[in-house]
């Protein structure tokens, strides 16, 4: 195979593939592959510690007095003898001596190799885990090293880096020890020249970041905790600065390609509604984002918009004026829903509002089947239908709409990305906008980078009046007063949910658990002074249906149910929660269980029940629903309770390529990569300018060598 570089990409050490490099070989390399996906230097160099020794700190031996510590102590060897124990096995022992004390060294294996380098009355730094039995300390198998060669030693780190490894990689001497070796090597060898800086210089000296080079030296052997923090630092923000990068320029790039109809003109539809349709004063919040939705649409460039706002902060409405917009511009819209329920309800609310102005609203769901369906596809085809309200089964292909304009998705995280690429095709040849309601907000930065595609639209503010939901944590052992609660506020007027886990794992366990709580309930609750309705994922369409339509007219005094009820159901009368289990549910769950009462004038409450033993995280998940109803400050203390790896698992896979930093954790380097990035991208979005040369060059590199890697693997 002949390898052709051009003029600019002369051989650079970080392409060596790792068998080459000294002290490593076929065997090792091969297991690095396997093991680390390690394939050369660059790998090797970009596998970062995951933590590190604190070498900086040094203990006198008189101050050893706890078992298990691992220490580091500086003295002299005073005593190093061969000695033979019991059943005729050798071990090696030696004595070190500090100004305060002894300390006994004891080796097993390695002798040969030990009695070559370790001399008696030299001075040594040893490190190792004390091991204290009737007053005698002693250190088995320590690491030791010259004092004279680590004063010497440019490379010394005092932060020795800590790798991770497997059983087999230990085997084979590749151990964290093992891996300083090489990679010292390997920094000794590299030149600035090899490691191309890639970021404008006007950003390294804003920032205070090193340098590249700088960076790859002291992650590896930082000589001070200083040094330590300014790699983590640089090499965290080169990370999400690319990030944003990449995904700043892929939307450019979307937007220039993907053409959006004009809505230029506001016309009767929305000015009617308005004036005369619109029941309330809009928040200043909900006028904001009708204006971002306006000036995106106005323009021609297709929209494609996430729309974030707590649970009760007014989206639907925000959604509809959107679709009058459509509809003064000569287009069809459609908002699609992620439940039956959801959406027979939005089809309710919507006709409601669009049939005083003249329009007409369609419904389609799964469940909507043969002469009906036939119908309504018709009258969809040839524009009779204004406003199609339905599932999923919105996007299917026998849906053809004469020229859909604008498509609203609600609760957005139960449509992929793939999904929203089909609805893209939905029209023939300009894509309909698209607008993305969610009521699972996250940190704007962390949307725009989760979403990359979308642009970020939000909802800050609640409509005025609301009575805030009173929350309230009660263990089993208030039972009893929680079922006198629930009958008084019944007798004043009020209706109940009570909710049960899903549990996912085991179906039926799921279902008996919801059973066995309405048994106990109908005991407290007879017929027929009490109605209660129940409703599970199990129950036929038609079924369910029937049940929520019982409860929403106050037939029903109790609803218990799974959590199918938890997006978007709407009974203004129903002003009390139970949420049985508590301990089962996550954060947001909670937060979207929640917001199903409190719609309505009366005072609300939410109960969550739970058990005796909780965990801490647990815990802190109830303290936290019972601090706050603000749906941003729950879904935060949710990332932060869970971690990122949930919602990176929803982002478009390959994006991320993250081995330092995290998009929930290292909030602070993530919101200026975003800023500085966004800066870039406004004034020189082909990377043309002088500074932004390398930076182009290194993105076109990084994608050249993943084209390259995809096809092989
Ligand atoms: P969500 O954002 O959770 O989808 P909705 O759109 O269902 O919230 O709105 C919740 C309730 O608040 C609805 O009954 C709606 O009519 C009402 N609402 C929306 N905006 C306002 C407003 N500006 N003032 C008063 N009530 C409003
Ligand atoms: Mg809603």
């Amino acid at each position: 195979m002949l390898y052709i570089y051009s003029v600019e990409t002369k051989p650079n050490i970080l392409d060596t593939t790792i068998e080459y490099i000294k002290g490593i070989g076929p065997a090792k390399a091969e297991l690095m592959q396997k093991e680390l996906k390690i394939f050369r230097v660059r790998d090797l160099l970009g596998s970062y510690p995951f933590r590190y020794v604190d070498k900086t700190k040094f203990h006198v031996i008189k101050d050893v007095t706890t078992d298990g510590d691992t220490v580091q102590l500086r003295g002299q060897l005073v005593s190093f003898e061969k000695i033979k124990g019991k059943n005729n096995r050798f071990r090696l022992q030696g004595l070190l001596k500090d100004s305060t004390g002894f300390m006994e060294l004891i080796w097993f294996q390695g002798a040969k190799y030990l009695t070559k380098i370790l001399k008696e009355g030299e001075d040594y730094v040893v490190y190792g885990k004390v091991n204290i039995y009737k007053g005698k300390k002693t250190i088995t198998h320590p690491e030791m090293e010259s004092a004279r060669a680590r004063a010497a030693d440019q490379l010394q780190s005092t932060f020795d880096p800590v790798y991770p490894s497997s059983e087999k990689l230990d085997a084979r001497g590749l151990d964290s020890k093992g891996r300083r070796k090489i990679i010292k090597t390997i920094l000794t060898q590299l030149t600035e020249a090899d490691v191309v800086e890639n970021m404008p210089s006007y950003l390294i000296e804003k920032l205070k970041l090193c340098s590249r080079f700088q960076a790859l030296h002291w992650i590896h052997f930082p000589k001070s905790a200083a040094e330590k923090s300014l790699a983590i630092n640089r090499l965290k923000f080169e990370e999400l600065f690319f990030l944003q990068l990449r995904l700043l320029l892929g939307k450019e790039n979307r937007k220039k390609k993907l053409k959006g109809a004009v809505f230029d003109t506001v016309g009767k539809y929305f000015n009617t509604f308005f004036k005369e349709g619109l029941k309330f004063e809009l928040t200043g919040a909900q006028k904001r984002v009708l204006k971002e939705i306006r000036a995106n649409m106005g323009l021609g460039v297709h929209m494609n918009r996430l729309l974030q706002g707590d649970v009760g902060s007014g989206k639907t409405v925000v959604g509809f004026m959107s679709m009058l917009l459509a509809k003064d511009n000569g287009y069809q819209a459609c908002m699609m829903a992620p439940t039956q329920i959801l959406a027979q309800q939005h089809y309710e609310g919507i006709s409601e509002l669009a049939e005083p102005l003249g329009l007409s609203v369609g419904f389609l769901t799964g469940s909507v089947k043969g002469k009906g369906r036939k119908k309504t596809l018709e009258l969809l085809a040839n524009g009779e239908i204004d406003i199609l309200i339905g599932t999923h089964a919105l996007i299917e292909d026998p849906v053809v709409f004469q020229n859909l304009g604008l498509a609203i998705i609600d609760e957005q995280h139960r449509f992929g990305v793939a999904q929203r690429a089909k609805l893209w095709k939905k029209n023939k040849d300009i894509a309909p906008h698209v607008l993305v309601m969610t009521a699972t907000p996250i940190p704007r930065t962390l949307a725009m980078t989760v979403y990359g595609d979308l642009d970020v639209s939000v909802i800050d503010e609640m409509p005025p009046g609301r009575k805030s939901i009173q929350t309230m944590h009660k263990y089993e052992s208030a039972r009893p007063k929680v079922i006198n609660f629930m009958r008084a506020e019944i007798d004043k007027g009020r209706q109940i949910y009570i909710v049960y886990p899903l549990i996912e794992e085991s179906a039926k366990l799921d279902l008996q658990d919801l059973n066995n709580g309405y048994e106990q309930l109908l005991g407290f609750f007879p017929m027929p002074q009490y109605q209660m309705s129940i409703l599970h994922g199990r129950m036929k369409a038609k079924d369910k249906d029937f049940e929520m339509e019982r409860f929403s007219k106050g037939i029903t005094q109790i609803m218990v149910a799974t959590t199918v009820i938890e997006v978007g159901v709407n009974v203004p009368n129903a002003s009390v929660m139970i949420i049985e289990n508590t301990e089962r549910f996550g954060l947001s769950q909670l937060h979207q269980l929640r917001g199903r009462v409190g719609r309505g004038a009366e005072q609300s409450y939410c109960l969550l029940m739970t058990g005796n033993k909780l965990s801490k995280e647990s815990r802190e998940r109830i303290a936290t629903m019972v601090r706050t109803t603000n749906g941003f400050e729950i879904a935060e203390a949710d990332l932060k309770l869970r971690g990122p790896g949930d919602i990176e698992g929803t982002m478009q896979s390959g994006i991320m390529d993250l081995k330092l930093s995290s998009i929930v954790h290292d909030t602070a380097i993530l919101n200026a990569a975003r800023y500085y990035a966004e800066a870039i991208v406004d004034r020189d979005p082909d990377l043309a300018h002088e500074t932004h040369i390398a930076m182009k060059a290194y993105m076109g590199r990084r994608a050249q060598r993943a084209k390259i890697w995809g096809r092989i693997s």
